[in-house]
């Protein structure tokens, strides 16, 4: 009995082994030379231009990236703004070495125990992992030509520039102490509205920042406020729409609500250029449009005319 089982077992080793392993092992080994070889050259050709290039959204030209950087993350041929992260933004707008963070520590808390597709802790996580910032504004003091300014930017990369507890309150603090210090400040806006994960308490920072800019202005103190894309809902019914300048990036879609819902509810074709800053300048809620290459000088420039 166990001399028969034990046969049947060695044979069915021997069946399969002679007729398995002889054909992949002569393959194997003629692939496995072969193919780090393809795959290398392969990804070798798909890594260079993704890493050194970049396509134009609008004219389609293929920009050398260093380009693009050195020239603001604008196309040099259509002028199209590439989206920017706010410390580039800031490097961009500032003099070298002047810019002293304020708050940075400062991170929202999952007072609603939130939970969607993920939970509101475990979101925060991950968007802290991937921008390194804490939320989804930078703000501190700087110099902005020769003067002092208190400057607010937000990340749209940080939860689509959502406006929680502490996009409010770092951006109150800072209105407050650019008031004591007779500063004046300017915020570069860029956001998808009210931060739902906070509710009733993201809502709240659209009166609060607008508290703190109505004191700034009884302190006869200037506010420039830069609309570049996207700039909507919560945000620009808030402090994004009450500067004393606005200045808007060309091309920046600005609004409450998206065009598609207007067009839902309204029922009624959209005019051409809908929600872009050319059209709101043409209306006149837009003061000016400056390109970003043009934006420092034309803020210190504001400043300076303000006697500030
Ligand atoms: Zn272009």
């Amino acid at each position: 009995m166990a001399t028969t089982s034990f046969t049947k077992k060695s044979l069915g080793l021997e069946t399969s082994e002679p007729a398995v392993t002889p054909p992949p092992a002569s393959t194997t080994t003629t692939s496995f030379t072969k193919k780090p070889k393809l795959g290398a050259a392969k990804s070798k050709k798909r890594e260079i231009p993704e890493g050194l290039w970049t396509k134009c959204p609008k004219c389609s030209t293929m920009v050398f990236d260093k380009e693009l950087d050195e020239n603001l993350k604008v196309c040099p041929r259509c002028q199209y703004h590439f989206p920017i992260g706010a410390r580039e933004r800031i490097h961009s707008l500032v003099e070298t070495c002047t810019f002293e963070e304020l708050n940075a520590e400062m991170t929202s808390v999952d007072v609603l125990k939130f939970t969607g597709t993920a939970s509101y802790t475990n979101k925060l996580a991950e968007y802290q992992k991937s921008t390194g910032s804490k939320d989804a504004v930078i703000t501190g003091m700087c110099k902005i030509g020769e003067h002092r300014a208190a400057l607010g930017v937000m990340d749209f990369s940080f939860l689509g520039g959502s406006m929680g507890s502490v996009v409010g309150e770092k951006l109150t603090r800072l209105i407050e102490k650019a008031t004591e210090k007779n500063l004046p400040v300017i915020i570069i806006s860029t956001s998808g509205g009210a931060r739902m994960y906070e509710g009733m308490f993201s809502l709240m920072q659209m009166a609060k920042t607008c508290g703190a800019l109505a004191y700034h202005a009884q302190a006869r103190l200037p506010y420039i406020s830069v609309l570049t894309h996207p700039t909507t809902a919560g945000v620009m019914a808030s402090y994004a729409s009450v500067g004393d300048l606005i200045i808007a990036e060309p091309g920046a879609m600005i609004g409450f609500a998206g065009p598609r819902v207007i067009k839902d509810t309204t029922q009624a074709e959209l005019p051409p250029g809908f929600q872009t800053a050319e059209f709101l300048q043409e209306k006149g809620f837009v003061d000016k449009i400056v390109g970003r290459q043009e934006l420092r000088s034309e803020i210190a420039r504001v400043i300076d005319y303000c006697g500030k």
